[in-house]
């Protein structure tokens, strides 16, 4: 088993936990009686689900309200934790979200915003928290990447791109740390249901509705990935199978599918 062994000074780390695969990562991970520290902007969901979790599974459930674009709050989460007199021996980059569109006509700032969240955070959470990991030879991150990362990603180029840059380092680092006890596991789902698509520039909504799932099963596979030590999750056969044969295809047929498909 990958995933530490629950500890009442200990807790997972869940970034995004307002919504959608964070809040069912929380739930399995506090179903397995892991402490949590929940992190996300709309601090009353937070809240509502912390109480759910503490009465339901009797672990530790702690809010920290965040806006993880804003430097200085995420720079301050190391220290707000410590505070409360626990340590981080799981830990969840999953916070998020996505543009769709043509890049030339996207909003700057908004790319700019979609960088630091998806890539500025999990750099700096991880740069955080991965040292007392190594040290104490215990601990894991699942580091949600998705499979808009195995490849670039006309109309979500952006968000493709950001997606690529923390599966690399998510498999980099496992590499790294896996010989001290530690791995770093990224998820990659295909398309979910969850409030991610409530922007309606995205182009996945265009996917066969039978390939997509739901966050629940999405979490579970990810925490049963964790807990093997597995480098790389797929949830859910025909996009594993999917994405495997888009890595047999010649990039210049592939660019040209996904931006036809995507447009
Ligand atoms: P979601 O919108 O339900 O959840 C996103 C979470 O991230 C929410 O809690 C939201 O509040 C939080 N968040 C967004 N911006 C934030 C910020 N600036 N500061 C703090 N928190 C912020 O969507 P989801 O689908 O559950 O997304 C979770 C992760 O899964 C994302 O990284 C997303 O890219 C990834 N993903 C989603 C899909 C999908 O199809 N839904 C597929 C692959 C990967």
């Amino acid at each position: 088993m990958s995933l530490p062994v629950p500890d009442p000074r200990a807790i997972a780390l869940v970034t995004g936990a307002s919504s959608g695969i964070g809040e069912e990562l929380a739930r399995g991970l506090a179903q397995r009686g892991h402490g949590v520290v929940l992190v996300a902007r709309r601090q009353e969901r937070l809240k509502a689900l912390a109480a759910e979790l503490s009465s339901a599974y009797g672990v530790r459930a702690e809010v920290i309200a965040c806006d993880l674009t804003d430097s200085d709050g995420r720079g301050e989460l190391a220290d707000r934790i410590a505070d409360l007199g626990l340590r981080v021996d799981i830990l969840v980059n999953n916070a998020g979200f996505g543009l769709g569109g043509l890049f030339h006509r996207s909003d700057p700032e908004a790319q700019v915003m979609q960088l630091r969240v998806l890539c500025e955070a999990p750099v700096v959470l991880l740069r955080a928290f991965l040292p007392g990991m190594v040290e104490r030879r215990s601990g894991a991150v699942i580091n949600v990447a998705s499979t808009a990362g195995m490849q670039p990603l006309p109309n979500s180029a952006g968000y493709g791109a950001a997606k690529a840059h923390l599966l690399s380092l998510s498999e980099a680092v496992h590499a790294e740390v896996k010989r001290f006890g530690v791995t770093v596991t990224a998820l990659c789902p295909g398309p979910v249901f969850t409030e991610l698509f409530n922007r309606q520039d995205h182009p996945v909504e265009r996917v066969p509705r039978s390939l997509w799932l739901h966050p629940d099963k999405v979490a579970e596979a990810a925490l049963k990935g964790a807990e093997r030590g597995k480098r790389v999750v797929i949830p859910g056969g025909p996009i594993r199978v999917g994405s495997a044969l888009m890595r047999l295809t010649p990039r210049a047929l592939e660019l040209r599918l996904l931006e036809r498909m995507s447009r």
